[in-house]
């Protein structure tokens, strides 16, 4: 079986750290910046960034709609932290960009508060990095959002227990989309690359 080609969007953001954890687990990445680019994956990544810069170039770049497009059609995508508010249907805030959309959840932006706005978490995350998947992962959360709400179809992977005793939803996917408020890719932690280039590799 070939590799499969995952496309990071490269537009804003911390673009390059994924490029080399999907390489490192196998897959063939790409930089996506054109519609010709993003035709040619068989996933894409959405960097940590600032959603709305990343949204404004998404409509500058006039790869707004054909990503919308090839969500619609099955295109697997993980977005983290900015990414994650991208793929979310809706958004607290609502000052926020207009988001691609896809996810049927609801994001708070900048969700952890000013004191925590930047903090690493070990965290349990479902058939990835479990008990029985080599231990749960350190997350880094960098002025991270949360998932307040999830319709029917997400299946929420990962929570993060927090001091106040709340325990919000940190990492999420409804099928072919994948979503989390942390940082994998800046750890050295590559299990949640390996399971996006599965869910690339499954449907080809
Ligand atoms: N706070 C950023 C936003 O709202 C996300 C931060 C990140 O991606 N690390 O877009």
């Amino acid at each position: 079986m070939t590799a499969p080609v995952i496309g990071v969007l490269a537009l804003q953001g911390s673009f390059a750290d994924h490029h080399a954890a999907l390489e490192s687990c196998g897959a063939t990445a790409v930089t996506v910046r054109r519609i010709s680019e993003l035709e040619s994956v068989d996933g894409l990544v959405i960097p940590g960034g600032e959603s709305t810069t990343i949204a404004r170039l998404l409509r500058v770049f006039e790869l707004a709609a054909p990503l919308r497009e090839r969500i619609a059609s099955g295109l697997p995508v993980y977005g983290t932290c900015a990414g994650m508010i991208l793929l979310a249907d809706r958004v607290t805030d609502n000052t926020a960009p207009r988001t691609v959309g896809g996810m049927d959840v609801l994001v708070r932006r900048n969700a952890f508060g000013r004191q925590t706005e930047s903090f690493e978490a070990d965290l349990q995350v479902a058939g990835i990095a479990d008990d029985a998947h080599g231990g749960p992962l350190r997350a880094v959360f960098i002025r991270a959002p949360l998932i307040e709400q999830c319709g029917p179809a997400v299946n929420v992977l990962a929570r993060v227990r927090l001091a106040d005793g709340s325990n919000p939803v940190v990492a999420a996917q409804q099928g072919h989309l994948l979503a989390t408020s942390f940082h994998p890719e800046i750890t050295g932690e590559l299990r949640l690359h390996q399971h996006f280039v599965g869910m690339c590799s499954s449907g080809r």
